[in-house]
């Protein structure tokens, strides 16, 4: 097959490849951008393959950055663009089922395309437009079916991390999964538990955060690989209950709003602890936790002023955006017009700060006085308190009157 039109990505990337050739090499368009030219849908990365090896390519061009050398990678920065050039390689007896023991860099594409995960991943595009395409991945990709290059079994012994891919591009592909690859995914899911739990983290974050994330999940419970996860072992029923829970082609605005939802149908006794299994950042578990936080006040009760001014914006507009989703009812516009109500945004708008009453309005240091402008705040926020100073300082005299 022979593209005639190339989309301007690449079209733009053309130079580097005539670059490498011209050295003497040979140069490659391959992975997900060839297949999603193929599919006309959008491109996220450029990359290039070639002969030439690491040292090789650095001598071609004059700005690079070493990313990843050991595995063949060399960063080129040309027309203000990055792309990433890696060496074709082999990869060789993995012994632990997670990452190859040794990866040997060779001159040769076809072995390149060998050790790649699934048949529509193991296309090329020659400078011509041509495809090159050794596993049937055209075909694959015409009746949407993801397929392992080569036997399956032993591609997910040798990298377990590609059943988790599976799942993953079942859910972004929208694609079927051929049967012999999705029973040879069934029998190794048990592997998983030797993947890194960050490798998986971004595999089934992609999962839940895809268009089709439905049909994904629906997959990943059907071959049992949820045993094998950080904290969904035993955990079908909720996660069956997260795919009935959401409205039908709902998907995810973020990967936070996404874990949230699961959390919200799966068993977990303490959602830190859950999301810190998955190695997550601490902000990540803030947002999570924070939307839950909003989620459950929106339930229970009307929300104030207070509750838009501390979680913010964009967690009530996620957090009423999963109440859509599980067909609640919902109202965007209201937690809008609260928001931009507020009188305040930060604490740093108002016009009085710790030192300010301690030298005019004679507050003593200490713990108290972070009492005193946190009360300030609250009475700002929820309008009972003018930001004035002269406000400030009656209600203060009355507080410490009071108190
Ligand atoms: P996306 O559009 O989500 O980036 P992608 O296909 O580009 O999808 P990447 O993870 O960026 O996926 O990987 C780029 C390519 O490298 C893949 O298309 C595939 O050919 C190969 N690849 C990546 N990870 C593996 C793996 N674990 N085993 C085999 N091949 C892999
Ligand atoms: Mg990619």
């Amino acid at each position: 097959m022979k593209l005639t039109r190339l989309p301007s990505e690449f079209q733009e990337a053309l130079p580097i490849l005539k670059k490498i050739k011209d050295a003497g090499y040979k140069a490659y368009f391959v992975g997900g951008g060839v297949r999603d030219i193929l599919l006309d849908r959008p491109i996220h990365d450029v990359d290039i393959a070639t002969s030439s090896y690491p040292q090789e390519t650095k001598s071609i061009f004059s700005r690079t950055v070493d990313i990843g050398l050991e595995h063949g990678t060399v960063l080129v920065l040309e027309n203000g663009k990055e792309y990433e050039i890696t060496t074709f390689r082999t990869e060789e007896a993995y012994v632990d089922y997670r990452r190859p023991s040794q990866v040997s860099f060779v001159r040769s594409l076809d072995e390149d395309l060998k050790r790649r995960d699934f048949t529509v991943n193991a296309l090329a595009l020659d400078e011509n437009g041509q495809v090159i395409d050794h596993f049937n991945g055209l075909e694959d990709l015409k009746v949407k079916k993801l397929r392992a290059v080569g036997r399956a079994e032993e591609r997910f012994e040798e990298d377990a991390l590609r059943i988790m891919r599976g799942f993953r591009f079942a859910a972004s592909l929208d694609f079927d999964i051929e049967e012999k690859t999705f029973l040879a995914m069934c029998s190794h899911a048990h592997l998983l538990e030797k993947i890194s739990v960050e490798r998986s983290f971004i595999e089934f974050d992609k999962l839940l955060t895809a268009d089709n994330w439905k049909l994904g999940l629906g997959k990943l419970i059907e071959a049992a690989a949820y045993d094998y996860l950080p904290g969904l072992k035993g955990q079908a029923i909720g996660l069956n209950r997260l795919i009935h829970s959401i409205m039908p082609s709902f998907s995810f605005k973020r990967s936070e709003q996404a874990w949230a939802a699961l959390i919200l149908e799966i068993k977990v006794s303490n959602v830190k602890l859950f999301l810190k299994g998955w190695k997550t950042s601490n902000d990540f578990q803030k947002m999570v936790n924070q939307i839950l936080s909003f989620y459950k006040i929106r339930k229970e009760r009307k929300v104030t002023s207070w509750d838009l001014y501390y979680y913010g914006f964009e967690v009530a507009m996620l957090s009423e955006e999963l109440r859509r989703a599980h067909a609640l009812d919902y109202d965007f516009e209201a937690l809008k017009a609260i928001y931009n109500s507020l009188t305040i945004y930060d604490k740093h708008d108002i016009v009085v700060n710790g030192s300010y009453l301690i030298k005019e309005l004679g507050c003593k240091p200490g713990p108290h006085l972070g009492y005193l402008l946190n009360q300030i705040e609250v009475a700002i926020v929820m309008g009972e308190l003018e930001n004035d100073r002269l406000a400030i300082k009656n209600y203060l005299l009355k507080e410490l009157d009071n108190g």
